[in-house]
């Protein structure tokens, strides 16, 4: 496994691998690696001939006061990581040649950025679409593969890529969960043993939603007050959002059905973590 930091080094390899005629798969991350993201990389390694991660912890997707300066970081980990799930390249670039001296272009999807954690971060999703098609451009994948972990994220990439005809085929994959039903995320890393415990009201809450609409609960706005019952009577989470939208769209829904999404954002102490489900769906 080779770890490239330099970004022409980078295209130069993709550039040749295309020449090749290999298949280029790509998992991008920001790094802190766990079963979620191995999961990816299996994954790729099975869609691709050429595997490459990029581990990245882009500063154009975090806010003021977000968590950019304490986000964990460890390469050497995360190389022993990726080497085991089959990563070839990690392409690990600096801030600084990613975004040099006078740099001033910026990818924006509309509507679909406005709701969820667009609406709780502004200019997140503008910092994480410039940085994808970015990657595209580097690594030039045939194909690349992001969580429903990130729901939201996923649905304005594959938007993206309609939308620019960018030549790379979107994998979402579902979401790893801890054995107690936690979603695995490098910000886990934050909690304490106290708040650990506490953040399970997240996939509870979804879990009870999905009994719920099993049972034949169709009222969306009664499905989201149960959610919110049963967060809020978690001392240490505080709600930033609990919403019932369409999969697809992500326009709000009145009535549940199998293709709503259940998605939610939580503080358990310091720490913002998201979640969701789609009713319909098992993962
Ligand atoms: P991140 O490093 O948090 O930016 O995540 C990199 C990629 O891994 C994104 O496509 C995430 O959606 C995905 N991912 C993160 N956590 C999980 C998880 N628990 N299950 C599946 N995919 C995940």
């Amino acid at each position: 496994m080779e770890i490239i930091e330099s970004v022409k080094e980078m295209q130069s390899l993709a550039t040749a691998f295309r020449a090749e005629g290999k298949r280029i798969a790509l998992v991008p991350t920001m790094g802190y690696l766990h079963e979620g993201h191995a999961s990816l990389m299996r994954e790729g390694r099975s869609l691709g001939e050429i595997l490459v991660a990029s581990i990245f912890v882009n500063p154009a997707q975090f806010g003021a006061g977000e968590d950019f300066d304490s986000y964990p970081r460890d390469l050497e980990r995360d190389s022993r990581l990726a080497a085991e799930a089959g990563v070839d390249v990690i392409f690990a670039p600096r801030a600084s040649d990613m975004y040099p001296p006078g740099y001033q272009s910026w990818v924006d999807v509309e509507r679909l950025t406005l709701p969820l954690c667009g609406g709780s971060r502004p200019g997140h999703f503008r910092g994480v679409t410039t940085v994808v098609c970015k990657l595209f451009n580097i690594v030039m994948p045939h194909t690349a593969l992001f969580g429903k972990k990130d729901y939201q994220q996923l649905a304005v990439i594959r938007r993206m890529t309609a939308d620019l005809n960018m030549a790379v085929e979107i994998v979402g994959m579902p979401i790893v969960r801890e054995a107690d039903g936690l979603a695995m995320s490098s910000r886990n890393a934050y909690l304490t043993p106290a708040e650990r415990e506490s953040a399970l009201c997240l996939s509870r809450a979804l879990g009870e939603a999905r009994t719920l609409f099993r049972g034949g609960e169709r009222d969306a706005a009664l499905l989201r007050e149960k959610i919110v019952a049963l967060i809020t009577a978690e001392p240490a989470a505080r709600i930033d959002y609990v919403e019932l939208r369409d999969m697809e769209t992500l326009d709000e829904v009145a009535a549940a059905n199998e293709r709503t999404l259940v998605a939610l954002a939580v503080k358990i102490g310091k720490t913002r973590l998201i979640d969701n489900c789609v009713l319909g769906e098992e993962n």
